[in-house]
């Protein structure tokens, strides 16, 4: 729950964070734990986004009130694979909650800048907004990170890809779905790549489960390349299931069905045929810095992990839990600067050995796709 701050209370300053995805909305919950003031800015509009099934680490019994509260929100109160839009929807709530928090779709970010006093963004509809700190949140392909590592701005193609699908259960024969009992995570191997299969809890209220499908992908290099989503060595966009090839669909359809197992074959030729599943170039991206001045990067904005380490989410979450404790200790005038310096002592060398743990596997499975 929210902390309680009186109306005479002295200000504990104010943040703007640009992206208002999962990274966005835990950075924005834990500094108005703090009892910062936060303009959080999304350039899509609500609801417009999906994603994998993400595994959330539930709270430990030595978690600190706002890692506790965060990791409550994200699991659901339990250790399991949980759908990315059951995570973001309770997160979203939690912030449109919190009278602090002052949420706003629609809103591209197109600038940044600070000088000795402030931070700013400057919107699409040309409005500056300031702040004592501005946070970039903004994912794998982050404005935000061009400002604080010029030098190393672009997070760079892992040389493999990734279909993503998630069918509910009821699209499938009642024979094949998956018992009550059938293990939550299943991995098959195969000579192009391999799947995890996931059972993934839809969320409250919603009766079927749904059937997860990750497959890695290394033979599909020239395809993202003709297709503009990999330019160089920069990930541009994900493959939309519409925009696939029918080529494409028709051997991967041929692929599935000689050498999946229940209920996944099942689960992806549906997808496949429906075109509900997307295809995401992996990318990677090892920081060398997270802080400059007051502006400061989290989540993939910050370091992007090949999801074969399955710790971008739950290392996002743990630089928002570390933010509000740097911020804790108070932002005004120039100790908001040193606050960020602490945070980047703090997490800098953790999340560099995250994705260079990842990194060891893409040389070997991404490379050789090529
Ligand atoms: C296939 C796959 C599987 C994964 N599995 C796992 C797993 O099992 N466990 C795990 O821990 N992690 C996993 N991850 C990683 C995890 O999904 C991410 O690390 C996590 O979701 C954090 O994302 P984010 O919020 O930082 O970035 P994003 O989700 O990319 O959000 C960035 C947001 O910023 C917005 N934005 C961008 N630019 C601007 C702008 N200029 N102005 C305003 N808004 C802007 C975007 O619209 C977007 O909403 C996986 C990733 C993938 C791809």
């Amino acid at each position: 729950m929210n902390k309680l701050f009186s109306n005479n209370e002295v200000s504990r300053g104010s943040a703007v964070v640009v992206g208002a995805s999962l990274s966005g909305l835990m950075a924005a919950i834990a500094l108005a734990e703090e009892g910062m003031q936060v303009t959080l800015l999304e350039k899509v509009g609500k609801g417009h986004r999906s994603g994998a099934g993400l595994q959330v680490d539930a709270a430990g019994w030595n978690a600190t009130g706002t890692e506790r509260l965060l990791r409550n929100l994200a699991s659901g109160g339990k250790r399991s694979i949980q759908l990315w839009s059951s995570i973001e929807s309770r997160l979203r709530r939690e912030a449109e909650a919190t009278s602090k928090i002052n949420l706003r779709y629609d809103t591209r970010v197109k600038e940044v800048g600070q000088d000795g006093e402030a931070a700013w963004v400057v919107t699409d509809q040309n409005e500056t907004i300031r702040g004592d700190l501005v946070i970039g949140a903004d994912g794998h392909h982050s404005l935000v990170r061009r400002f604080v590592a010029p030098d190393n701005a672009e997070a760079k193609f892992a040389g493999y890809m990734v279909w993503i699908a998630s069918t509910n259960e009821g699209e499938l024969p009642k024979l094949l779905r998956p018992g009550q009992k059938h293990p939550e995570v299943t991995m098959l191997g195969s000579d192009s790549g391999f799947l995890f299969g996931s059972i993934i809890d839809a969320g409250e209220g919603v009766v079927n489960r749904r059937i997860g499908c990750t497959w890695y992908d290394n033979s599909r290099n020239e395809l993202l390349r003709n297709l503009g989503c990999v330019k160089g060595d920069v990930v541009q966009h994900s493959l939309n299931g519409q925009d696939i090839p029918v080529e494409t669909i028709d051997e991967l359809i041929m692929h599935v069905t000689a050498r999946w197992e229940e209920p996944w074959k099942s689960a992806m030729l549906h997808a496949l045929h429906n075109r509900t599943l997307t295809g995401t170039p992996i990318k990677e991206y090892v920081p060398n810095r997270l802080v400059r001045g007051r502006i400061a990067l989290i989540g993939d904005a910050a370091h992007v992990p090949a999801p074969i380490t399955a710790s971008g989410f739950n290392a996002s979450l743990e630089d928002a839990v570390e933010l509000g404790k740097c911020v804790s200790k108070g932002i005004q005038g120039e100790s908001a600067e040193k606050v960020l310096v602490q945070y980047e002592k703090a997490r800098l060398g953790s999340v560099r050995r995250m994705v260079q743990s990842g990194k060891m596997y893409s040389t070997s499975f991404g490379l050789s796709g090529e």
